[in-house]
């Protein structure tokens, strides 16, 4: 299997009255092409962040993002618009994420239109009419708007767009965050049935962990900008190392009355990603915490194959 996305070492920084905050701060992964990597963490933690950086929707602080083999993060001009095309992105709240005075036929269509991908109108009105059946949206819905309809047909908007110039890769920042439970199988479905279908590559970004465990491949845990623990998918609910992956999973509720299991306390608070200190950044929660945890920060060591984890303590707390 080839390798589509590579990230190294990346980093964005924002300068804030307060100091400069660290929103990503050394991440590196790859994507293998048609898998999932999905990336959690608690609200604040970078991720979605970590996603525009690699679409090029924000400069990035330090590092590289590799496109099959093209450094995005310096192309410029005519590259840069090529790789733009093949890269999209579908976003959580497909309602503030569409234009509500344009139809659903005019949204699918205005990236056809930009990047001049039909030759007429003819083929324009075809194509529009083939997403939006790719999609599962009927064709009576191409004159509606936004605002008319509910919130899965609107997210089916959010993909068809996304779809519409055949992209290799795609951002999903919590694309069924906003949706109803029923709706939200329903999103994934289509997804994952587009994937096989397309050959498609996602970063998966949530911060549901039941809904990451179904559609990732691998998954990747953040913590304030940083990377603490990856692996393949399946082992993380068997196997996590991390004490807040460990948090992070003991927080899911089990559907089943006879197993208990206790969950992971985390005390303490946040530390604070602007100018942070060398040391754990989860050290202010961290049960496990000693004093080296606030004083030198740990790196990601791998304590199984394809599985890395950024602790000091990682093999005494885990009797590894
Ligand atoms: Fe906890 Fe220290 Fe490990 Fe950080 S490095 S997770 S503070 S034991």
């Amino acid at each position: 299997m080839d390798e589509l996305i590579r990230v190294q070492e990346l980093k964005k920084y924002f300068k804030t009255a307060a100091g400069t905050l660290h929103a990503v701060d050394g991440v590196s992964f790859s994507i293998q092409k048609g898998q999932t990597l999905g990336v959690v963490g608690e609200s604040g933690c970078g991720k979605s962040t970590l996603g525009r950086v690699i679409l090029g929707l924000l400069e990035a602080s330090g590092g590289q993002v590799l496109y099959g083999g093209s450094d995005i993060t310096r192309a410029k001009g005519e590259e840069r618009f090529r790789l733009r095309r093949e890269m999209q992105m579908i976003f959580q709240d497909p309602f503030s994420s569409l234009d509500p005075r344009m139809s659903v036929s005019e949204i699918i269509a205005e990236p056809l239109i930009i990047y001049k991908q039909c030759a007429g109108r003819g083929e324009l009105d075809h194509r529009v009419a083939e997403i939006m059946d790719t999609v599962g949206l009927a064709s009576r819905l191409a004159n509606s708007y936004p605002h008319e309809l509910d919130g899965g047909r609107r997210q089916r908007i959010g993909i068809g767009r996304a779809l519409a110039l055949r992209p290799r890769f795609i951002v999903c920042d919590e694309p069924v965050s906003a949706l109803d439970v029923s709706i939200q199988a329903q999103i994934l479905n289509l997804m994952q049935d587009l994937q096989q279908a397309q050959e498609l590559t996602y970063l998966f970004i949530t911060h549901d962990l039941s809904v990451v465990k179904h559609v990732s491949d691998h998954i990747l845990v953040m913590y304030l900008g940083c990377m603490v623990e990856k692996c393949p998918a399946k082992e993380l609910f068997h196997h996590q190392y991390h004490p807040y992956t460990k948090g992070l999973i003991s927080a899911i509720p089990i559907p089943n009355i006879h197993r208990r299991q206790e969950p992971v306390l985390m005390k303490g608070e946040l530390s604070s990603p602007i100018d942070p200190q060398p040391g754990c950044r989860f050290a202010n929660r961290c049960p496990y915490a000693r004093e080296v945890c606030s004083t030198t920060t740990p790196q990601l060591v791998q304590v199984r194959e394809n599985h890395l984890v950024a602790c000091h303590f990682v093999k005494e707390i885990n009797g590894l």
